[in-house]
């Protein structure tokens, strides 16, 4: 018997059928059984959506002799079966993607002549992807819809309805095809698979509707090449490899990685990813809606998701009381410039790799917003606390304000050895916080009480960074924006908040700006209760990584022995993002 990929095994016969476009079917069918159709029909929408099948449902509709009232044929006289068979001469289907020259429309309206001279039935013309029709092509059709014959219809199906003559457009009669959402997809998924006695599983089943964007054909192709690889089964993992994407599965795993500091296991998952035939550019654009709608979540609730699989709004909500919010606004960044370098073409596994390290060791890259999402976790790690979504969660006054080197300003470091000791002390400080058996008491007794008083201020800062950047961010528009997302967080001063900017361009820039530092102060003035002014001032970068390695080797300590060369990886992080300075 003859093999029929099962798109076309499954086509719909009737009206009723053809799925997600009752707007559409319910109207031609009261159109067929009142005898009032159009001689000119304009079907558009998306591919695989059901604008052929209902054509041809049509020219059935309009020939069978045993028609139903409501307009659905019988599908069992000669004329039903011609069709269905494609024998049938009453339809005649083009694709004007390769038929779309003047000489085609000319023979075609040769056709339309003979057949309204000596013909009886209805005959039903369906050009496929009629905007491919060249203009010539185009006004040589308009002259027969200009003058249909009697029993002669065309269906235009297209893509691109805008893409058509005007006058074309004017002499038909539109009807647009949806996309089929996600849920009616899954159902119909589910009816087939039982038809064909596979083992499937619902969860890959959705999978396949959401990865379809809409489109029936493509799901069920989709389908059945899943079921092919895995002869009959139709699986998650089977979805993967069908479809070479990563799926949502792995991207919850990275976020778990994430919350682990796990880089060997966020190495290991992009490893076995690729091995499995996981299209990386893909995974890097699933990450990045994963982490977005995490973020939503914790701003939005789950309100705003009632078009998301509900598992789908479980796992956002799962994550969302695992990372913070300058954690994902930093995902969301880092997995985008990814995504960009490798849209540009560069070494794809490399990027990917590069960037779950990133994401899973913040302390291997020197920008803000690690450091910022650093020391929340170290906050939170040292309150005992479990890390709560939203700087509400987050303990209101937790004893962890030594822990991060605070960046000296320039004028004070130049001073010479008294800094130097300071920042002696604050590595050893750091050293200590991070093993967790040391109780505070002891960090709390190295530090002298101006050391204490300054860092209070410096905590409060470190406190509220998190929101006064987001608010920065939001204010002052993305090209403002890409001057002060260099800025690191320096220290409160009094009413002084002062901000180290690595960079002499950047630190000019923001100096002269109207804009930024007044918003700055506000927003952080807002946050912090008091008036506040704001200083931007010049900082090493060197000194600033060499504060960071610092602490980095005894965070080191922590990583699973499996990674290889740690100091190498921090090191080659640390040159990719100097590169990433001088194209800036
Ligand atoms: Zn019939």
């Amino acid at each position: 018997m003859e093999y029929l990929a099962l798109y076309r095994k499954y086509r719909p016969q009737t009206f009723r059928e053809v799925i997600g476009q009752q707007h559409v079917t319910s109207t031609l069918a009261r159109e067929v059984s009142e005898g009032r159709v159009a001689h000119a029909y304009l079907f558009a929408g998306p591919r695989g959506t059901g604008k052929t099948t209902t054509a041809r449902v049509l020219a059935k509709a309009l020939n069978c002799p045993d028609r139903a009232d409501d307009g659905t044929p019988c599908n069992v006289c000669p004329s039903c079966v011609g069709i269905t068979e494609g024998s049938s001469l009453d339809v005649l289907e083009l694709d004007a993607a390769s038929h779309n020259s003047v000489e085609d429309i000319r023979d075609m309206r040769v056709s339309v002549a003979t057949v309204a001279s000596v013909h009886t039935s209805h005959r039903v013309f369906i050009l496929d992807e009629a905007q491919m029709l060249s203009r010539a092509a185009g006004n040589a059709l308009l002259k027969t819809l200009e003058e249909p014959p009697p029993h002669v219809h065309f269906v235009l199906a297209t893509t691109d309805p805008y893409k058509l003559l005007d006058t074309i457009r004017s002499r038909s009669q539109r009807f647009d095809f949806h996309p089929v959402d996600v849920e009616e997809l899954t159902d119909h998924l589910s009816k087939i698979s039982q038809l064909e006695s596979y083992q499937s599983d619902p969860a890959a089943l959705q999978t396949i509707a959401r990865h379809a964007q809409g489109s029936v054909r493509d799901a069920l192709s989709l389908l059945e090449q899943v079921a092919a690889l895995g002869e009959g089964v139709v699986d998650p993992p089977g979805v993967r490899r069908a479809a070479g994407t990563a799926g949502f599965e792995a991207v919850g795993k990275l976020a778990d990685a994430m919350v682990a500091r796990d880089a060997a296991g966020a190495l290991h998952l992009v490893g076995s990813l690729a091995a499995e035939g996981v299209d990386l550019r893909r995974l890097l654009a699933e990450a990045i809606g994963f982490f977005r709608g995490v973020f939503l979540v914790q701003y939005g609730g789950d309100r705003a998701f009632h078009e998301e699989l509900p598992d789908v709004v479980a796992e956002w909500t799962r994550v969302s009381g695992e990372l913070n919010p300058s954690e994902l606004i930093r995902a969301i960044d880092i997995l985008g410039e990814a995504l960009i370098k490798v849209r540009e073409g560069r070494e794809e596994r490399l990027l990917v790799e590069l960037a779950f390290l990133q994401l899973t060791r913040p302390e291997t890259t020197t920008d803000l917003a690690s450091v910022t999402s650093r020391l929340e976790r170290l906050e939170a790690r040292l309150a005992g606390t479990p890390l709560a979504a939203g700087a509400a969660a987050r303990p209101a006054e937790p004893p962890a304000s030594a822990l991060l080197p605070e960046i000296e300003e320039p004028a004070k470091r130049a001073g010479g050895p008294e800094t130097q000791s300071e920042l002696q002390a604050d590595s050893q400080a750091a050293v200590m916080v991070l093993d967790e058996g040391t109780p505070l008491a002891e960090v709390s007794r190295d530090l002298s009480p101006e050391q204490g008083d300054s860092r209070a201020g410096t905590h409060r800062l470190h406190e509220v960074w998190g929101p006064l950047i987001a608010g920065v961010r939001e204010a002052i528009g993305s090209r403002r924006w890409a001057l002060f997302r260099e800025v690191v967080p320096g220290r409160l001063d009094g009413n002084n908040l002062i901000l180290n900017v690595p960079h002499s361009f950047h630190l000019e820039a923001l100096q002269s700006d109207p804009v930024v530092g007044p918003v700055v102060a506000t927003k952080a003035g807002d946050l912090l209760g008091i008036d506040v002014s704001v200083t931007f001032r010049s900082t090493d970068v060197g000194e600033i990584e060499a504060v960071e390695l610092e602490l980095d080797k005894d965070r080191l300590f922590e990583a699973p022995a499996d990674v290889a060369d740690p100091t190498a990886l921090v090191k080659e992080l640390l040159g990719a993002e100097v590169v990433e300075e001088i194209e800036d």
